[in-house]
């Protein structure tokens, strides 16, 4: 592993004033999965400022910073996610707190953009030569519904060419080497409804609704050594009144796992279940609404990339970091064969809570961590 150069430390160390001020205005910017317009519009022209040639934003609103792609054969992906899982069409609260800054979204992911955006800024302004080309990619949808949405439109883009990805996110000490796959489903009763008295004992959506989600909890994960599956419902609405008999109720189930074979033990009782429901129920509608592929690449070439991911940690590590499997943008190119890892980066903590918090003395070692797996690409 390249230590980082005199030039570069220099560049880190005029560039955590620029680092923070943007990130508190980057973390303001709503940008719910699947409207990340805003963020978007405001990084293009942020990249363009420093002379970034070549930014484009595309139809899935990701952003992207080719970096000497034209005619490249291999190409590396530097990547951060700009959606968080808040709904807020308004400025996200940001409060500063001494070293801290508290703002929903402030460590998944808006640190990690900024930390990306700061590396593109280095590029731009020193043009350094590379062995391959470099992406730097700020995508959208990687959270709830957005369905890796963003990760799946760069890949069809670029495909073959990338020769490996990473994607910063979440929390300093967190490293992902595999893909944790998932299926989510929308499931919805209808039934005819009525007056809670006038029409008592007809069917009753709701009633019906929770007996299928009594019977999916009624599965068994399987067990299996070094895998993990498992489930969740995570909403559920539907009815009109206390006195109405519901017509209609919904609810959001998904079930995860590392494994390939468990999911599709999972789907398949997912779908007995169904089927039974469907027999005995009124009409019993079934949405997949988010499709997460498992990894479909492993051995050497991932375990080689995960080590200069581990590498460029360890230089500046505190304590040991162990890789994990999880869902991540990684499960899309991982899925297509292309060795790949997340690396998280700052201190934070309340991920996907409003009392999410960030600890901007991470900043520096932040900055350090990533600036030293560039180092890694550049010739
Ligand atoms: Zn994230």
């Amino acid at each position: 592993m390249n230590p980082i150069t005199e030039k570069q430390e220099k560049f880190i160390q005029e560039n955590i004033g620029f680092f923070t001020e943007k990130l508190l205005e980057l973390a303001q910017i709503p940008a719910p999965s699947n409207h990340e317009e805003k963020r978007a519009a405001w990084i293009k022209a942020l990249l363009e400022s420093f002379g970034c040639e070549g930014v484009y934003t595309d139809e899935a609103l990701n952003v992207v910073y080719p970096y000497n792609c034209e005619g490249a054969d291999e190409i590396y992906v530097l990547s951060a996610h700009t959606d968080v899982v808040f709904p807020d069409t308004q400025p996200l609260p940001l409060v500063k707190d001494g070293d801290i800054i508290r703002c929903p979204g402030i460590g998944d992911d808006t640190a990690n953009a900024m930390a990306v955006i700061t590396m593109a800024k280095y590029m731009a302004e020193n043009k350094p030569a590379v062995k391959r080309g470099i992406i730097f990619s700020l995508v959208s949808g990687e959270e709830g519904l957005g369905n890796l949405k963003g990760t799946r439109k760069l890949m069809e883009t670029w495909g073959e060419k990338v020769k490996g990805f990473v994607t910063l996110d979440t929390a300093y000490g967190g490293m992902v080497n595999g893909a944790v796959g998932s299926t989510r489903y929308e499931i919805t009763v209808t039934e005819q409804g009525g007056h809670s008295f006038g029409n008592f004992g007809r069917p009753n959506a709701i009633a019906e609704l929770a007996q299928i989600i009594t019977e999916l909890f009624l599965i068994r994960v399987p067990v299996k050594e070094g895998t993990k599956t498992t489930f969740n419902v995570g909403t559920i609405t539907g009815g009109t009144s206390v006195n109405t008999i519901p017509q209609t109720a919904t609810c959001l189930y998904e079930y995860r796992s590392d494994d390939l074979a468990c999911l599709t033990y999972m789907k398949s009782c997912f779908e007995a279940v169904i089927a039974k429901a469907a027999a005995l129920y009124g009409k019993v509608d079934v949405k997949v609404v988010g499709e997460r592929p498992c990894a479909n690449v492993c051995g050497e070439k991932q375990d080689a990339w995960i080590k200069m991911l581990l590498d460029a940690q360890n230089v500046y590590a505190d304590r040991e970091i162990v890789p994990r499997h999880s869902s991540t943008d990684c499960n899309i190119p991982l899925s297509l064969g292309i060795p790949s890892g997340s690396v998280g980066t700052f201190v934070c903590s309340g991920a996907h809570t409003r009392q999410e918090w960030l600890d901007t003395t991470s900043i520096p070692r932040a900055l350090h961590t990533v600036m030293c797996l560039l180092n890694s690409w550049l010739a």
